[in-house]
C-alpha cells in the first residue's frame, strides 16, 4: 500500500523501460551490428509502422517534435508576411516553430471544456496574410477539429495538428494526425510514445507534402550533393528508431491503461465542487498525456500533496503571450481569458500506465481530503 514515506512522481519511465530491456537492448544491439546509425532501415521501418498507426498516410520521421512542426510548415511554403493562428497555452515550441519559420505567430484563446482551440473565435484574427491553423491537441484531448476545418476549408487555409501530446487519440474513429493536412509528432521520453533522447514525425496523405519534409530534414536534399533549397539537419537516429520499433506496439495498450487511470480520477474526483475537471468534445477518444483538473487554491492544493509525497506539475505556468520573448507581440494580461484563468488553476496529477489504480483513487482521496471532503 502506498503510505506517506513513498514518493509518488508524476510520470515514472523507469516501469516502462525495465518491462522491455531486454527487446530495447536487442535492438540496440541490431544497430551496432548493422554500422548504420542516420537513417537507414529501422527508420524507413518506423516510418511505416507508425504511418500505420495512424491508420494510413505517409510518414517523415525527423529529429524532434519542434522540428516536425517547423518541416511541415516550411514544407507548406510559410514564411516572413505569413501568419499562423495557434493558442497561447501550449509548449513554446509551438510557438517557436512558426517564428523561426519568420511567420508570425497570432494566438486565439480556448474552449474551457479542453483547453483545445476555441472555433468561435477563430475567424476574428484571421486576416489576409494568415496561411495555416495550428490547433494543439492538448494533454492527449483532441480539439473540436469538425469547425476548425469547416472554417479552414471556407477560408482556404491549412490546418496542421500539434500531436506532440497526442498519439492514438480519434475523433470519430479517425486518429489525429489524420485530420488536417498534416499532424506533427513527438517522441521526447516522457511522450505517449517516447524514445532514449529526441525524436519526431510528420505523418500526411500529402505524399508531396512528406517529400518535401523528407528533403528539407536533410539539407534540402534529395541526391547526396544536389541541394535544392536550404533545409536543416533534423534526422531520426537510427537507434532512436530501433527502440520507437520496440515501444509502438504496445502504444495502444498503453494508452488505453493511461484511459482507465483518468476514468479512475474522474470517478474519484467527481462532485467535488472545488475541481473542475476537463470534458471532452463528443466523439473524441482522448489519450490522457496528462491529467489535468482546475483546483481552487491551486498552490495550497499543490503543497499538501507534496506533503503527501505526490509529485505534480503545471501545464503551463505562463501563457506564451504573457513570455517575455514574445512581449513584442504586443499583448497583455485580459488578452486571452481562458488561457489566463486555466494557467492560475491547472494542477496535473500523476499519470503514466504502469501507475496503479489503487495509487490514483489514493491520490484523488488526498486531494478530497485536503478540501475537507474526504
Ligand atoms: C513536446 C511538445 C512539442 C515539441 O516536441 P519536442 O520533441 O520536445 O521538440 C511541441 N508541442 C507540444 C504541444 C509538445 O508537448
Amino acid at each position: 500500500m502506498t503510505s506517506r514515506s513513498d514518493h509518488i512522481p508524476l510520470i515514472d519511465l523507469g516501469a516502462q523501460l525495465s518491462n522491455l530491456k531486454d527487446e530495447i537492448d536487442d535492438a540496440i544491439k541490431r544497430v551496432l551490428e548493422s554500422g548504420v546509425f542516420v537513417g537507414g532501415e529501422e527508420v524507413a521501418a518506423f516510418e511505416e509502422e507508425f504511418a500505420a498507426f495512424c491508420g494510413g498516410g505517409v510518414c517523415a520521421a525527423v529529429g524532434n517534435g519542434t522540428d516536425a512542426l517547423y518541416l511541415t510548415l516550411r514544407a507548406l511554403e510559410v514564411g516572413p508576411g505569413d501568419e499562423v493562428v495557434t493558442v497561447p497555452n501550449t509548449f513554446i515550441a509551438t510557438a517557436e516553430a512558426i517564428t523561426r519559420t519568420g511567420a508570425r505567430p497570432v494566438f486565439v484563446d480556448v474552449m474551457p471544456q479542453t483547453f483545445g482551440m476555441d472555433p468561435n473565435q477563430l475567424q476574428e484574427v484571421l486576416s489576409p496574410s494568415t496561411r495555416v491553423i495550428l490547433p494543439v491537441h492538448l494533454y492527449g484531448l483532441p480539439v473540436a477539429i469538425d469547425s476548425i476545418k469547416e472554417l479552414a476549408a471556407a477560408e482556404g487555409l491549412a490546418v496542421v495538428e500539434d500531436a506532440a501530446q497526442a498519439h492514438g487519440a480519434t475523433v470519430d474513429g479517425t486518429p489525429v494526425g489524420r485530420l488536417g493536412v498534416a499532424g506533427c509528432f513527438s517522441f521526447y521520453p516522457a511522450k505517449n510514445l517516447g524514445t532514449l533522447g529526441d525524436g519526431g514525425a510528420v505523418v500526411s496523405d500529402d505524399a508531396v507534402l512528406i517529400e518535401r519534409v523528407r528533403m528539407l530534414r536533410n539539407h534540402g536534399r534529395r541526391e547526396k550533393y544536389l541541394h535544392e533549397v536550404e533545409g536543416v539537419n533534423s534526422r531520426l537516429d537510427t537507434l532512436q528508431a530501433a527502440v520507437l520499433r520496440v515501444k509502438l506496439p504496445h502504444l495502444r495498450a498503453w494508452n488505453t491503461a493511461r484511459r482507465d487511470r483518468a476514468q479512475a480520477y474522474r470517478e474519484a474526483l467527481e462532485g467535488l465542487p472545488m475541481v473542475q475537471q476537463l470534458r471532452p468534445v463528443p466523439g473524441t477518444e482522448p489519450v490522457w498525456h496528462l491529467f489535468v483538473i482546475q483546483a481552487d487554491k491551486r498552490d495550497a492544493l499543490r503543497a499538501a500533496l507534496a506533503d503527501d509525497g505526490i509529485a505534480t506539475g503545471i501545464h503551463y505556468p505562463v501563457p506564451l503571450h504573457l513570455q517575455p520573448v514574445y512581449a513584442s507581440l504586443g499583448f497583455g494580461p485580459g488578452a486571452f481569458p481562458v488561457a489566463e484563468a486555466a494557467a492560475e488553476r491547472i494542477i496535473s496529477l500523476p499519470l503514466y500506465p504502469e501507475i496503479p489504480l489503487e495509487t490514483v483513487r489514493w491520490i484523488a482521496e488526498r486531494v478530497r481530503a485536503f478540501y475537507g471532503k474526504a
